[in-house]
């Protein structure tokens, strides 16, 4: 059964033609900088022999589905449905859903959340219906596996009126990623698994607690600004930071969104680099600044790690993922040595593996389990649409 998926961000639209049974891919691409100039289609089909670059205007995201459409088209492959990666579906998306005009409202109603992301996608979707009239969409909202974590984690102390007037609790991110995370451990250790903490660790980073499939809890909060610091992103701050800067620094709102959304993080810590390769590049050449950065992070990691296994009252399996996650050895085993009191090990010969695919990387005498696991967003998404509509 095949399924499209569309991932569309403020400027980029990317997409998958994949088979949920086979889980072989026929077309994927990325539409990049729509709305810039410069802006081109990188994709790569089974009708296109190899990588292809169409340097083509985008002036805005309907060009770029009827682009990744043409694309797919070449294939010659049908498929039975559109998913539709939304970033925040509030309160009205606790599990995915079929888009119709009424739930298409909704993706808008809640777009103060994420602005940058929800506009842009409600405007996809709307264009793949008028396109495709006789083709289902579905939402898959990047906060539904978190939206039902237990009360004692995802309210926010602040007064009750205020909290319900304007939706404020924890939502999260990476839902989808972490869901496709547990079902990969699950099924890699014969269902030999119970409490996981699961850490999608990319330029967006965030780590969840996930108890026999049902989630406990995430470090993302109202958006994904909170939790572990990310490549651009600062992380928890203690909150009075925002009004010290408004107040003392003479920084606007929009100053301080921009701030601590795109010039902090390890970026703002190493002063060199939001990509962990060149700042791990520069701390082997002996920058301190980078050094630091990278101490940070695992730092953090590690002890937002401990917090999602209380939240999970325990923890079985550790499992990285994402880009850092992935591909990032030196950062696996800083993160590892820091939870050695804890008992965890890591064979490092396995570590330094450089393979994609589900792979276990703890030692023997390890008190849990670590595993890396190739994230698979797409594949998640495809299967929630093969669900609904299939
Ligand atoms: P996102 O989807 O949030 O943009 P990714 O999951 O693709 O992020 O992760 C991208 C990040 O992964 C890069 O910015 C870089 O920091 C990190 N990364 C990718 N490959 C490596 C590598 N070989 N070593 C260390 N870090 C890596």
């Amino acid at each position: 059964m095949n399924v499209l998926v569309i991932n569309a961000g403020s400027s980029s639209l990317k997409f998958q033609l994949l088979d949920v049974d086979t889980r072989e891919v026929y077309a994927k691409g990325n539409c990049e900088r729509i709305g810039i100039d410069g802006s081109f289609v990188g994709y790569e089909s089974i009708a296109s022999g190899g990588k292809r670059r169409l340097e083509v205007a985008l002036p805005d995201h309907k060009t770029a589905v009827q682009h990744a459409f043409d694309i797919v088209k070449e294939t010659g492959k049908d498929f039975v449905g559109i998913g539709h990666r939304v970033v925040q579906g509030g309160w009205y998306f606790p599990e995915s859903k079929v888009v119709t005009e009424e739930s298409l409202g909704w993706v808008r109603e809640v777009a103060p959340l994420a602005p940058l992301h929800n506009y842009a996608e409600a405007d996809v979707i709307e264009t793949c219906r008028e396109l495709f009239p006789e083709i289902g969409n579905v939402v898959v909202a990047d906060t539904s596996f978190h939206y039902n974590i237990p009360e004692r984690a995802h309210r926010y102390a602040l007064p009750r009126d205020v909290v319900d007037r304007l939706h404020i609790r924890k939502y999260g991110a990476h839902g989808t990623s972490h869901r496709y995370i547990w079902r990969a451990a699950k099924e890699f250790l014969d269902d030999d698994v119970h409490k996981l903490v699961s850490c999608h660790l990319g330029s967006g980073a965030s780590l969840c607690a996930i108890t026999d499939g049902r989630d406990m809890d995430t470090t993302m909060g109202l958006t994904p600004l909170d939790g572990l610091i990310m490549g651009t992103r600062c992380g928890t701050i203690d909150p009075a930071t925002v009004c010290y800067l408004q107040r003392e620094g003479g920084y606007s709102v929009d100053e301080v969104d921009t701030m601590m959304n795109k010039q902090s993080g390890l970026l703002a810590v190493s002063a060199i680099s939001s990509d962990t390769r060149d700042i791990e590049e520069a701390a082997t050449r002996g920058d301190e600044r980078a050094a630091m950065a990278i101490e940070m992070f695992a730092y953090r990691t590690a002890q937002l790690v401990c917090g999602m296994a209380q939240a999970n009252e325990g923890v079985d399996t550790i499992a990285f993922s994402a880009g850092i996650g992935e591909n990032s050895p030196t950062m696996r085993a800083e993160v590892a040595r820091k939870l050695a009191w804890l008992g965890v090990r890591i064979d490092d010969e396995k570590n330094a593996l450089r393979v994609d695919e589900v792979r276990e990387i703890s030692a023997p005498d390890s008190a849990i389990r670590v595993l890396v696991v190739p994230t698979n967003e797409e594949y998640m998404i495809a299967l929630d649409v093969a669900e609904l509509l299939g």
